[in-house]
């Protein structure tokens, strides 16, 4: 099911713009002229049961002044994949229970849409400019596609690149929690030569309907990575946060094989793997908006070098350990796959190839901090 949006809010500095008047035609809203401090006081006046789940349904439609293009912050003392985001909205109409947004964006609740976009795709010309190649993805402060079907992010960005003539040099992922990808797939359509991956994030079944709202369900995921990969689309799969409870093993090592068993290999274009981390602050947040998630259990740690709460090491070696041979049993050789936010020591214990085996043969000017 699609998400709901219930407002289209436009800053009045931008009135004209077309897109929010279009988005608001399609859904049959009127739409409303607002600041961001005025919608913010509009929303806070009008919680309704839950503020975040009120304004996860406003669209508020204005412009970013600061860079879109960013790499990503990764975290301090943990191996880095070289990856790059574009921040062009901000905000989901999803309510995961463990999302960083619950906290980062405690001022802007509601899904923010930046209107002046063509200034990211100068960013990644003057990236380019220095750089020989860029790998990025519009999925870190927002679903890249939950709304695609609205907001057509994948065919803005994707246009863009095709009139610079960047295929070759830009590598543009979509990374989402939906099964929305219509759009994705007209617009493959229409440039066959684009270097596209959908991105799918996955959970074990009953994890993603209890702590992932509204998202898709890994079936209704994996059935959309399968008619990309029919279409030409190269699909990554992220496994993640993985919950490192015994309990779970087994449910995680069955989600593999169903996943695995599903797709082409040779279409995938990565495979990450990340244990549940988190900050001290999500854990106050978590208590309060989600007391019974499973994220609660299990015992954790801080770490020395970023204060994130993490599993214990030998837990998150058998884990990585045992995804790695059963994903590897899919595989003809050895499988795209990677740590996410994993430090350098685990890196070496696990013997994983660092990420530049990975992503390198076209990333030339791959940098990492731990000499990989
Ligand atoms: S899909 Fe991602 S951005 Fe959206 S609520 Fe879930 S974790 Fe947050």
């Amino acid at each position: 099911m699609r998400p709901e949006i219930r407002k289209i809010v436009i800053d009045p500095a931008f009135g004209d713009a077309e897109l929010p008047h279009r988005i608001a035609e399609k859904l049959g809203l009127k739409p409303e002229f607002n600041t961001k401090d005025g919608l913010l006081d509009e929303i806070r006046q009008n919680p309704g049961g839950d503020l975040f789940k009120t304004a996860k349904k406003v669209l508020f439609f204005t412009e970013n002044k600061g860079r879109f293009l960013k790499k990503c912050p990764g975290s301090k003392g943990v191996v880095c994949c070289n990856y790059y985001t574009i921040n062009s909205v901000t905000g989901c109409p999803y309510d995961c229970s463990y999302c960083i947004l619950q906290h980062y964006i405690g001022n802007n609740p509601f899904i923010t849409v930046f209107l002046n976009k063509e200034k990211a795709v100068d960013e990644i010309v003057s990236f380019l400019a220095e750089n020989r190649f860029l790998r990025v993805g519009t999925g870190e402060l927002a679903d890249s596609l939950a709304l695609d079907h609205l907001l057509d992010e994948s065919g803005f960005f994707i246009g863009e690149l095709a009139k610079r003539s960047l295929f070759d040099r830009v590598q543009f992922e979509f990374k989402t929690k939906s099964a929305e990808v219509g759009r994705l797939l007209e617009v493959k359509k229409l440039y066959p030569d684009s270097s596209i991956v959908a991105g799918f994030s996955v959970n074990i079944p009953r994890f993603s309907s209890h702590e992932e709202p509204g998202t898709a369900s890994v079936e209704e995921r994996i059935n959309a990575a399968e008619q990309l990969q029919k279409n030409g689309v190269k699909v990554a799969i992220h496994f993640d946060p993985v919950l490192m409870l015994e309990e779970l093993f087994d449910d995680y090592m069955r989600l593999i094989d169903f996943i695995f068993s599903r797709l082409d290999t040779e279409k995938i274009a990565w495979i990450s793997m990340g244990g549940f981390r988190h900050t001290l602050a999500l854990t106050e947040t978590i208590v309060e908006r989600n007391p019974k998630s499973l994220l609660l259990r299990g015992e954790m740690f801080p770490s020395d070098s970023d204060n994130k709460l993490r599993y214990l090491a030998f837990v998150r070696r058998r884990f990585y350990t045992a995804f790695d041979r059963r994903i590897s049993s899919f595989f003809k050789g050895r499988p795209p796959l990677y740590m996410c936010m994993e430090k350098a020591f685990m890196w070496s214990d696990m013997k994983m190839p660092f990420p530049k085996n990975v992503f390198g043969g076209e990333n030339e000017q791959f940098k990492c901090d731990f000499g990989c």
